[in-house]
């Protein structure tokens, strides 16, 4: 018996034993498991992060333009529109075909339903025979064509490229700006076109935007909260209230709910009931241009009645939040930012500039090179080029943009060109270009500004790819500087891109470049469609009337590219650029600080009247966010600070930091029409 009770003693231990070590072996297995799961993890991580890295195809670079010149519609946009005398009848399948058509188009498809109904009414026959060439490569367009019926031809440089049928869409770029066409088509059958002209979508988009306001305008005036805010006040909110569609039966406010949404009802019916004895009692039903909730802009409420939705509703909607950052803007700092000034008068130094003679300008000549002896060119824009002088009398360098006259008639830029100039002689601000003086003659005008010989960021960023962000901060910070000084103005700029910003001698940043700037009131929009498109806002695009805001956006863009490289709304095609400027989607690659990203996504947001800088407390905001913690902005204003971009400057002959260009001999023609009387 003790014997046995031994053995089974014994066969309990060792039971014990393995058990013990089945034990410990669980634990290791346990263990390593754990730590592989950490691995995934951390896979993961770097896997998401590729993921979020703007998309790009592992053997291809990001699909960016070569040229990036500015582009506009130099026509004023009519103010009435006559579309009885312009419509032209279709029937149901010729209407059916253009919106299918219209449909398939990235840009075009993004338009309401108003606005396409429009188009198809208003586009105009065209009947051509075989042989009849629609589109001329390398001439201006004001129309796209959608093909009705038969065939064409494209052609590019005498190379076929391919056949447009029934159904096809072409040149449409050209009805948003005088684009140059990049390829010609020529009809091989008879051909029946749908033709539209810019000037006719222009004034439908520019029209049916002013008259929204005013319609909206009227809305808010009835709201008995708004009664104390002025006309620009309201213009403002406007600016930050977005569009909401409910659909049929949908809650819009409930009964006891928390508020903190003002609606106008732009379409549909809202139907208003209350509980009464626990039954739904139906208070009253709601229309077009009614509005409900101002309440909640004001103070904190709870909702005292329910508010459905009776078939599709589309309302117009600001929250209390943003009506709060919207109003009071008396404070709005684009009045009281003088202290980051110069005083205009006061500071002005007299210097030798002021004795400038046309003809005491010697061209500079390159010392070295292919180009040796040649005239130094520093830059050529859409308009013009940018030559480098100097004067005997003053050893001073000047750059000197030269513009053919008879190019600016033919562009229609005879009034920009007037703007630029006078709006560049009021500027004194250490953040932008001086102009010295203007001359003209019988072939070009001359504006003969400070010289800048540090280059174009543009160059610099091109040489390192991306911008640490001590320098895309500090570069940003120059810019803030020029355009609370411009805004502060009442002057719009519409062309920021890193080929406008130069550096000085001590690597401080200057805008140049007016042609597209603008004097304009608080309050008041603007509708002209201009600017260089990775850089255009939203508003612009779509025509709906822009305004300083449209500056702010561009700042979110240009801090993007100096961060990453390439803007974050690119493409090889203008209207992609578009159509990703409108979707907004803002894709950071996972080196970007979350500084930076907060600060890009806050100026790029759609709607204006919520963009950082045009809030309440204007550009005062933009200085205060995060990402220029370490920019101490009244030393920046006084050039005491030391700018990191030094060391972007090549040292070396003056013309070292600039492309270089072969002289161009042949000269402008004479140009009389006397429009340059006021320059
Ligand atoms: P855009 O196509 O941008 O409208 P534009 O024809 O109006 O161009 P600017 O942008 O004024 O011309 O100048 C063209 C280029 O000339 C600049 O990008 C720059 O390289 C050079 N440039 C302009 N002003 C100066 C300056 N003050 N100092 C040095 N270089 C300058
Ligand atoms: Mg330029």
């Amino acid at each position: 018996m003790e014997a046995q009770l031994k053995k089974i003693r014994q066969l309990l231990e060792k039971e014990c034993q393995l058990n013990q070590e089945l034990q410990n072996q669980n634990q290791e297995l346990k263990r390593q498991l754990e730590q592989k799961e950490g691995f995934i993890q951390v896979l993961q991580g770097r896997l998401d992060e590729l993921d979020c890295a703007p998309q790009r195809n592992s053997n291809e670079m990001p699909e960016v333009r070569q040229s990036r010149a500015a582009v506009m519609a130099p026509e004023r946009v009519p103010e009435v529109l006559e579309i009885t005398v312009n419509r032209v009848k279709k029937t149901a399948s010729e209407a059916a075909q253009i919106v299918k058509a219209i449909g398939k188009n990235d840009f075009l498809r993004r338009l309401d339903e108003e606005q396409i109904t429009m188009m198809v009414e208003l586009m105009k026959v065209l009947d051509c025979g075989p042989g009849d060439v629609i589109i001329r490569e390398g001439t201006e367009g004001d129309s796209m064509y959608i093909v009705a019926a038969g065939e064409l031809k494209v052609t590019q440089a005498g190379r076929d490229l391919r056949t447009l049928s029934s159904g096809d869409m072409f040149g449409e770029l050209a009805i948003l700006y005088n684009c140059k066409r990049t390829a010609s088509v020529k009809a091989v059958t008879a051909v029946k076109l749908w033709c539209f002209e810019r000037q006719t979508y222009r004034s439908i988009m520019t029209n049916k935007s002013k008259m929204k306001r005013e319609q909206l305008m009227g809305f808010l005036k009835t709201a008995r909260t708004l009664k104390a805010l002025n006309d620009a006040q309201l213009s403002k909110i406007i600016d930050s209230m977005e569009e909401v569609k409910f659909q049929n039966n949908e809650v819009i406010v409930r009964e006891g709910a928390e508020g903190n949404t003002f609606y106008i009802i732009l379409k549909g019916e809202v139907l208003v009931t209350k509980k009464v004895n626990g039954q739904q009692k139906l208070i009253r039903k709601m229309g077009e241009g009614e509005h409900f909730g101002e309440l909640a802009l004001i103070r904190e409420i709870l909702r005292t009645a329910t508010c459905t939705a009776v078939g599709v509703v589309t309302c117009f909607s600001i929250d209390k939040e943003i009506f709060e950052e919207t109003i009071p803007f008396e404070s709005l700092e684009l009045h009281d930012d003088a202290d980051s000034l110069e005083d205009d008068e006061k500071t002005e130094k007299v210097g030798p500039e002021t004795s400038l003679k046309l003809n005491e300008l010697i061209p500079v000549p390159y010392q070295e090179g292919s180009y040796q002896g040649e005239p130094v060119t520093l830059g050529v824009g859409g308009f013009g080029k940018v030559e480098l002088v100097t004067t005997l009398q003053h050893r001073k360098y000047f750059a000197m943009k030269k513009i053919s006259k008879q190019h600016i008639v033919a562009k229609k830029q005879e009034g920009h060109i007037i703007l630029e100039k006078k709006i560049l002689q009021a500027i004194r601000c250490d953040f932008i270009v001086r102009l010295h003086a203007a001359f003209k003659d019988a072939r070009y005008i001359y504006m003969i500004m400070e010289f800048c010989p540090g280059g174009e960021i543009w160059t610099k960023l091109k040489e390192v790819g991306r911008f640490q962000e001590n320098i895309a901060v500090f570069i940003t910070a120059c810019v803030v500087e020029a355009f609370a000084y411009l805004h502060n103005k009442g002057i719009l700029y519409r062309d920021l891109k890193p080929e406008n910003l130069m550096l000085d001698s001590k690597g401080f940043v200057k805008l140049v470049d007016f042609g597209f700037a603008k004097e304009l009131s608080r309050g008041e929009k603007t509708y002209s469609f201009c600017g260089t498109p990775e850089y255009m806002s939203p508003e612009i695009i779509q025509n709906q009337g822009h305004d300083f805001a449209a500056d702010f956006w561009s700042l979110g863009v240009l801090i993007y590219e100096l961060l990453v490289g390439s803007p974050p709304f690119s493409s090889s095609e203008p209207q992609k650029i578009y159509a990703k400027i409108l979707d907004g989607v803002l894709n950071f690659p996972s080196y970007m600080g979350e500084g930076a990203k907060s600060l890009i996504t806050k100026l790029c947001r759609p709607r204006p009247g919520q963009r950082l800088g045009n809030t309440k407390n204007g550009i005062k905001d933009v200085r205060n966010h995060r990402w220029f913690n370490s920019i101490n902005w009244h030393k920046l204003r006084m050039g005491q600070l030391e700018a990191p971009t030094v060391r972007l400057i090549r040292k070396g002959p003056c013309y070292i930091n600039f492309d270089r260009y072969p002289y161009d001999k042949i000269q402008a023609e004479e140009e009389f029409s006397d429009w340059d009387r006021d320059f």
